[in-house]
């Protein structure tokens, strides 16, 4: 079966000719199966130009930048790009009120003002190779799963291990199509990495949350590192002796004219996708799992957003969590509402009353797949009381940031009062915990958490039953006559850990009978303390069971349907390629979206007042004078365009290339509409959102006044 399988699996990609150009996230080593689909849309490359071992290939211009977004290099001297968003927790760490690179940018004029960035890393792809059949050789159908995952682990390690001896590569081995095969992947990570420029707030984060996954779009959503080696090129701690890396491979960059039906490909590091979820789970994401999440980080915002208005120095502390916070708030809002809307849920029941259908007339099938659907049906049943504690704990409690930090803080309480470490053991965990407490209270509001503590236990009070309840609202009961706001006050008014001056105090005296009655730690204790004995055993059992379903079904979609529908892996923040071209689209009756914005409506938004559309007064002068120079199409400005790529979150950073393989723009988001491509595509919906690279050319020489940095690059025109 498992020879059968494999066979089959490359005969997919062998079948691929047939599919649509937009939907899908391909294995770059794979392509040279839907080469001729990729040149049948316009594309000029070959395969072997896009990914290859043996000589420079696009690949070796991509990174994975950071945890999760892409970059692209530009230059042989190792100048990157990805978006703003990406940098932008660092860009926030180098600023400081008197040097405020986020409100006003950044650029350095030469490379010994370039700014390092401890902790942030790019990593190359080396290389990618098919160990399937190595990774499931002895594994059977019926083993247990403990023991399958404990052997795959084994082969996986040894692989990888294997892979990069003798070498300063990292490898792994990532599971593919729910555990149906494997990748090898050989990386090389670089780890100082310098902030070359970005521009200011207005202009890299233009139209905040408003705008964000949102057309029409105006974002120059970009910001430009530089990658520095050792003298032999290799990858090197910071350190002022580094030279600029050479790359394998940098982009060329288009300046060329662009047109509607052109062709695209988007190359990067896609983070997640669900596209192979049976009805019932799809179901529980819309109904239930969404809109929690949304209620519950809607209270969160709400604060944020105000008091980050009202205090600069809030705004500067928060601006990165929140950001965090808003974005995948509106991304679920969006999902919700494509999902609804092109009627997902009747179309995936169709599909599955198709599957049985064909499973139930073939006798092999019936007995192997016959029964997934029905055993679905019935996990999701446990699955969703389960998951909502899940997310209960972290979208609520855990997202106090009192409580995380209190947790923290608990460990030592804890280790303590079992009573087994030494001194010395508990002097050094504190000594941890008073580091930790630097950069903890550094970007903390209490008067936001204060707030927020008050709002999201209001929120477990209201959706929980009573005896579901963790027993501090027994407290909140009794004390406070159930005001959770009041208790909150109290709390913060009366803890020793939310304060810098009173938790260094409380370091040094470690009392722990004070430190247990602490109401911070009482509430932790309350929230965390049922976790790894309730809440996330339960969920592992049905999560636990689900595994081996889902695999058996991804198998058993591949079999029914592979020779005429498209089956792509999931992503898994692994390197894609994805292709489709300019196109806009009407995603809702009356509405037709341009392929393309363009300065102008930047300055009309700016004219509305709203505070997300503010804009640097010289950005204002720029446009007056009307000079966009070789920048232009048609004596206009493009600012953002729209493409048929199907991406995803990690795709952000990602280089979007022409035909030819230069560089058009850098991807960085998609419409709202389009947000439910993570669970499944639609291509009358889903568009991915690009910053034309010409806008992106045109801040860094006319506003930025960096244009020397230009001189690096290939420019073709
Ligand atoms: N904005 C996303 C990101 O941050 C990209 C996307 O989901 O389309 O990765």
């Amino acid at each position: 079966m498992r020879r059968i399988l494999i066979i089959s699996l490359s005969f997919l990609f062998l079948s691929q000719l047939q599919l649509r150009a937009d939907e899908g996230m391909w294995i770059p080593l794979l392509l040279q199966s839907i080469e001729g689909d990729m040149q049948a849309q316009g594309m000029k490359m070959s395969a072997e130009d896009i990914y290859s071992v043996n000589h420079s290939s696009l690949k070796d211009a991509v990174v994975l930048f950071g945890g999760g977004c892409t970059g692209e290099l530009i230059s042989d001297q190792g100048l990157l790009l990805t978006n703003h968003h990406c940098g932008r927790g660092n860009i926030r760490a180098r600023s400081t009120l008197e040097n405020n690179y986020l409100r006003d940018g950044f650029w350095a004029t030469k490379k010994s003002d370039e700014l390092p960035n401890p902790g942030l890393s790019v990593t190359f792809i080396v290389r990618m190779e098919d160990v399937t059949e190595q990774v499931l050789e002895g594994i059977s159908d019926n083993m247990d799963e403990g023991r399958r995952n404990a052997l795959i682990g084994q082969k996986s390690e040894a692989l990888a291990q294997e892979a990069v001896k003798g070498s300063h590569y990292d490898a792994y081995v990532r599971p593919f199509y729910y555990g149906n095969a494997f990748y090898l992947i050989v990386t090389e990570k670089f780890s100082d990495v310098r902030l070359v420029g970005t521009p200011p707030d207005d202009i890299g984060k233009f139209g905040g949350d408003t705008d964000n996954w949102v057309w029409p779009r105006h974002t120059c959503d970009f910001s430009m590192f530089r990658i520095y080696a050792d003298k032999d090129g290799k990858p090197a701690d910071y350190s002022p002796e580094n030279v600029p890396f050479k790359p394998r491979h940098s982009f060329p960059i288009s300046l060329r004219d662009k047109k509607e039906g052109d062709f695209t490909l988007v190359f990067g590091f896609p983070g997640t996708t669900q596209e192979y979820l049976p009805a019932a789970a799809v179901k529980y994401i819309i109904e239930e799992e969404d809109p929690l999440k949304i209620g519950l980080r809607d209270l969160r915002l709400e604060v944020m957003n105000r008091e980050m208005k009202a205090d600069s120095a809030v705004f500067l502390q928060y601006a990165s969590k929140q950001s965090g916070v808003a974005n995948a708030w509106k991304k679920w809002k969006g999902e919700v509402l494509g999902l609804t809307k092109t009627n997902k849920l009747a179309v995936k029941k169709a599909y599955e009353a198709e599957f049985q259908k064909r499973v139930d007339a073939n006798p092999e099938w019936k007995k192997k797949y016959g029964n997934i659907l029905s055993d679905f049906e019935s996990l999701y049943e446990n699955y969703g009381p389960a998951r909502t504690d899940i997310l209960y704990f972290f979208e609520g409690a855990m997202s106090i940031e009192a409580v995380s930090w209190g947790n923290q803080v608990s460990e030592l309480i804890r280790t303590m009062e079992k009573g087994d470490a030494s001194d010395d053991k508990i002097k050094e965990i504190a000594e941890k915990l008073e580091q930790r407490s630097q950069s903890f209270f550094r970007d903390y509001s209490a008067v936001i958490d204060r707030e927020i503590m008050g709002k999201i236990l209001a929120q477990y009070q209201k959706d929980y039953a009573k005896d579901k309840l963790p027993d501090v609202f027994q407290t909140i009961d009794s004390k406070f006559g159930g005001n959770t706001q009041a208790y909150a006050d109290d709390l913060f008014e009366r803890s020793q850990f939310l304060d810098p001056a009173r938790f260094e105090s409380a370091l040094g005296k470690l009392k722990l009978k004070k430190l247990l009655k602490d109401p911070l730690y009482q509430l932790v204790q309350s929230f965390v303390g049922p976790y790894p004995t309730t809440i996330l055993p339960r969920y592992q059992a049905v999560a636990g069971e689900l595994e081996p379903l889902n695999r058996l079904y991804m198998e058993a979609q591949l079999a029914v349907f592979g020779e005429e529908k498209a089956f792509y892996p999931d992503a898994n923040s692994t390197l894609r390629v994805t292709y489709g071209k300019i196109e806009g689209f009407s995603p809702t009756d009356g509405v037709n979206y341009t392929h393309y914005t363009t300065l102008d409506g930047l300055i009309t938004k700016n004219e509305s007042g709203h505070d997300d559309f503010a804009m640097p007064k010289r950005l204002g002068e720029l446009y007056k004078s009307g000079d966009f120079g070789r920048y232009a199409q048609d004596g206009k400005l493009w600012t953002c365009f729209l493409a048929s790529n199907h991406t995803t979150g990690g795709n952000s950073g990602s280089p979007t290339i022409d035909a030819e393989g230069n560089l058009i723009g850098i991807n960085f988001d998609r419409c709202w509409e389009s947000t439910m491509s993570d669970i499944s595509y639609d291509v009358s919906l889903c568009r991915n959102i690009s910053v034309d690279i010409r806008f992106v050319l045109y801040i860094v020489d006319k506003y930025g006044n960096a244009g020397a940095l230009l001189e690096e690059m290939k420019i073709v025109e």
